[in-house]
């Protein structure tokens, strides 16, 4: 497969049309779209983890990382939790509606630097978003890798993103455990928070690759849990979210001690990101 992560210009701007809207949970929603450019459609490549950012004329731009396969070509798709300016605005589109992407941006999950590893992916809430085309990825190329684990974390069973899919991906191999904060009458499954899906999991350190992104809190405890079962600070990956501006490493506004979070970035290792991982704001 060939992955291009820099565009032409990093400025320009790509019109893309709104192709289906699906809430996901509440606040949450994902968007299918076509680049009104079918050229711009085909020569479109991104790899797992990372994103776009997104401008609405009259809005402003946010950075919001493409949830969908990356082998599927012409469509792209963005889960929006509605927060602010833009992403409320990108709400009140209607399929058919246009709005601009430029991108893709960033660096990735390293897939290709894990075939034959165990993974254990972990995360909580709106952070399966990113990690999703790393699992289309990984099901598209089942083969590649042992064990794969996902441990998924939300507050409720209703606030499980894209929980239509599990079975699909249980299926292909992706040995999934999911947890709530707080149950209902229906749940059946694991109550607590994710670390401790991690706590009970048998894996052979040396080759294991941790993927996590969520909650700063929760991916500590991932971090602390996977150091303590030997996990080394190099195979232990985080996608992290800082407040972004141009996305290329001009404007400064998501520096992290030496590191831009847009273009060195999200995806991180431990062992890089280890002097700035207590800061409050990570
Ligand atoms: C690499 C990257 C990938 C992202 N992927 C997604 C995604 O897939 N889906 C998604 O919904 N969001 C994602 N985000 C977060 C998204 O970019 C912000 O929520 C963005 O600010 C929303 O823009 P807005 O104009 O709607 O809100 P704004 O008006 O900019 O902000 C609303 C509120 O959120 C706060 N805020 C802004 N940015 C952040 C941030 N990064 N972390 C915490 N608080 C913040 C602001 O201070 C303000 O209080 C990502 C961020 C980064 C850096």
């Amino acid at each position: 497969m060939t992955w291009h992560s820099s565009p032409s210009s990093p400025w320009t701007v790509q019109p893309v049309r709104i192709l289906s809207i699906k809430d996901e949970i509440p606040q949450t929603t994902t968007y299918r779209l076509e680049f009104v450019d079918p050229t711009a459609g085909i020569t479109f490549h991104f790899r797992p983890g990372q994103f776009n950012m997104l401008y609405l004329p009259g809005f402003g731009e946010s950075a919001i990382c493409i949830s969908s396969d990356p082998q599927a070509t012409h469509t792209i798709s963005h889960t929006v939790r509605q927060v602010g300016n833009v992403t409320c605005a990108l709400a009140r589109q209607q399929v058919g509606d246009q709005f601009f992407v430029r991108g893709p941006f960033g660096s990735g999950w390293p897939l290709d630097a894990w075939v034959g590893c165990d993974l254990v992916i972990a995360c909580g809430g709106l952070g399966l978003a990113p990690l999703r085309p790393a699992i289309y990825h990984i099901i598209n190329h089942r083969s590649d890798y042992r064990n794969v684990h996902l441990l998924y974390g939300a507050r409720t069973p209703h606030d499980q993103l894209y929980a239509e899919e599990f079975e699909d991906w249980a299926a292909a191999g992706i040995e999934l455990e999911t947890t709530v904060d707080r149950g209902d009458a229906s749940w059946q499954g694991h109550i607590g928070v994710v670390p401790t899906l991690l706590e009970r999991l048998r894996l052979e350190a040396e080759q294991t690759r941790v993927l996590t992104c969520g909650p700063a809190i929760m991916m500590r405890f991932i971090v602390f849990e996977a150091l303590e079962r030997g996990v080394a600070p190099r195979h232990i990956y985080l996608s992290l979210e800082r407040n972004m501006q141009c996305a290329v490493g001009f404007c400064g506004h998501c520096q992290l001690g030496p590191a831009f979070v847009c273009k060195d970035g999200p995806v991180f290792t431990y062992e890089r990101m280890e002097p700035y991982f207590n800061l409050d704001d990570l």
